[in-house]
C-alpha cells in the first residue's frame, strides 16, 4: 500500500464527463489498496472568467478580494469530484485549502505555503477516505484566504506530498509528459522519459507551463518522487522528474521554452557607487516583484552605468512605480520600459561541458532575422530577450528545436 498524491489540472476536470473519468482513475488506485490525496484545479476557463468578472467591476481590485473570488473555482471542482466518487462507491471528502490546514504567508495572489497541518489529513485517511483538496489556495496567519499564483495547484500537490512524505506525486494533465518543447508550438517534439529537477525547474521558470515552477522547487528540496502524465490516456507512462543520480548521461540541450509574460526595464545613468544596485533590488524585493536577467553595462566616464532587467509583465507598472520613487534619492537618469518582448531559452544539464552551445543559439536566431536584446546564461541554460511580434517567438522556438535536433531525442 502506498500513499499517493495526485493532481488533476483544469482541462482534466473541464466537464462533468471528465470528472467522472477522473473518479474512475482514482477508484483504480483505491481498489489496489493505496491511500490517496487528490488536489484539483478549477475547471478550464473558470479562473480566467473570474478574473474577467473582477475587471468588469474594478480595474484595480485588492489582492484580498481577488483571492476570495479566485478560490471559488477550485471549490466547485472538489465538491463535484467528491460527489462523483461517492456515486461509484469510493468514500471521499472534499476540503478547501484552509480546511486542509494549508498555511501561507499573506502575499495575496502569489502566496507561499508555510506549513501544512496533518491532523485533518490523518483523520480522513484513517477513516478510509480519499481526500479531495482544492489546489491553489490556503489561509494566512491573519485568517485570510490566499491563492498561490496562476498554475499554483501543482504546488499544492507537491507541497502536500513533501509534507506527508508521500510515496509518489502524480501530476495529471492534458499532455502525456514533459516534451522537448511545447507540443502546441513545435510539430515534432520528443517526449522525455526522465528529466532532472534542475532542468525541469529551469524549463518551468522559463515558460514551460506544464509544471508550476514552485512545485518543482519544492520537489527538488524535499526529493519528492514526481511524475507528469496524461489524464486522458492514464495507461501511458509519463515523465519522471528525478535527481541527477541514476541518469546515464546528460543531454546537452533538453528543451526549449518561451515566455511572453515578461517585460524589460532599463535605468540609465545610475551613479557608480557601492550600494545603489543593492537598494534598487532590495526595494523591488520588498514590493514582491520577481526580478530576472539583470544586466549592468560597463561604467562610463568612471561615473555612471546602465542597469536593465526583466520582470513578469503583470508586475511591470508596479516595478516602475517603485523605481520612480527612488529616482530623486539615488540620482539616476531616465527609466524606460517595454512589454512587447519575450524570453526564449534553451535548457540542458550537459551544456556546462559543451562549448559553443550559446554561439549556436545566437547564430540560429540571427539566421531567422531575430534580434537579441538581452542575454543571460547559467550552467544549464541560455536565455535571450527578443521582440514579441507576429510569429517571432514561435519561429524562434521551432528553429532552435531544429538546430539542436531535439526531435531526435530518444529515437
Ligand atoms: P493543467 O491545466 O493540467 O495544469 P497546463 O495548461 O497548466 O495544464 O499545462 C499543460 C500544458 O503545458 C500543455 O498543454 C502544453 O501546451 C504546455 N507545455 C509547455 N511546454 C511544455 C513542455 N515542454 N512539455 C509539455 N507541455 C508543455
Ligand atoms: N485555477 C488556477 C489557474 O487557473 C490554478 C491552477 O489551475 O493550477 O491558474
Ligand atoms: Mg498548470
Amino acid at each position: 500500500m502506498a500513499l499517493i498524491v495526485q493532481k488533476y489540472g483544469g482541462t482534466s476536470v473541464g466537464t462533468t464527463e471528465r470528472i467522472r473519468k477522473v473518479a474512475d482513475n482514482i477508484a483504480k488506485f483505491t481498489k489496489q489498496g493505496h491511500q490517496l490525496i487528490v488536489a484539483v484545479s478549477a475547471q478550464s476557463g473558470t479562473t480566467d472568467n473570474l478574473i474577467k468578472l473582477a475587471g468588469e467591476v474594478n480595474d484595480n481590485p485588492s489582492g484580498r478580494e481577488m483571492d476570495m473570488l479566485l478560490s471559488t473555482g477550485e471549490q466547485i471542482t472538489i465538491a463535484l469530484l467528491a460527489m462523483a466518487l461517492d456515486k461509484i462507491g469510493v468514500p471521499a471528502i472534499s476540503l478547501t485549502g484552509p480546511q486542509m490546514g494549508i498555511l501561507t504567508d499573506n502575499a495575496h495572489t502569489k502566496a507561499r505555503i508555510l506549513s501544512i497541518d496533518h491532523s485533518r489529513i490523518k483523520k480522513e485517511l484513517n477513516a478510509g477516505k480519499v481526500i479531495i483538496v482544492a489546489g491553489f489556495q490556503g489561509i494566512s496567519e491573519e485568517n485570510e484566504i490566499t491563492t498561490l499564483g496562476r498554475g499554483g495547484s501543482d504546488t499544492t500537490a507537491v507541497a502536500i506530498a513533501a509534507s506527508i512524505k508521500a510515496d509518489l506525486c502524480e501530476i495529471y494533465t492534458d499532455v502525456d509528459g514533459v516534451y522537448t518543447a511545447d507540443p502546441r508550438i513545435v510539430k515534432n517534439p520528443s517526449k522525455l522519459n526522465v528529466i532532472t529537477y534542475d532542468e525541469m525547474l529551469e524549463l518551468a521558470s522559463l515558460g514551460a507551463k506544464v509544471l508550476h515552477p514552485r512545485s518543482v522547487e519544492v520537489a527538488k528540496i524535499h526529493n519528492v518522487p514526481l511524475s507528469v502524465r496524461s489524464s486522458f490516456e492514464t495507461e501511458k507512462e509519463g515523465t519522471f522528474v528525478v535527481n541527477k543520480e541514476g541518469l546515464e548521461k546528460n543531454l546537452v540541450v533538453t528543451g526549449v521554452a518561451s515566455d511572453k509574460n515578461t517585460a524589460k526595464i532599463g535605468i540609465f545613468d545610475v551613479p557608480d557607487t557601492p550600494g545603489i544596485a543593492a537598494k534598487i533590488f532590495e526595494r523591488l524585493g520588498q514590493a514582491n516583484v520577481n526580478v530576472d536577467m539583470i544586466i549592468q553595462s560597463a561604467t562610463r566616464n568612471k561615473k555612471v552605468n546602465d542597469i536593465s532587467f526583466t520582470v513578469p509583465k503583470n508586475d511591470l507598472y508596479h516595478a516602475v512605480d517603485v523605481i520612480d520613487s527612488l529616482q530623486e534619492e539615488m540620482g539616476f537618469g531616465e527609466v524606460v520600459c517595454a512589454d512587447d518582448v519575450a524570453k526564449i531559452s534553451i535548457v540542458g544539464a550537459g551544456m556546462v561541458s559543451s562549448p559553443g552551445v550559446a554561439a549556436k543559439m545566437f547564430t540560429t536566431l540571427s539566421n531567422e532575422g531575430i534580434n537579441i536584446e538581452m542575454i543571460s546564461t547559467s550552467e544549464i541554460k541560455v536565455s535571450c530577450v527578443i521582440k514579441n511580434y507576429g510569429d517571432n517567438v514561435n519561429k524562434a522556438v521551432c528553429s532552435l528545436h531544429d538546430a539542436f535536433d531535439l526531435d531526435k531525442i530518444g529515437k
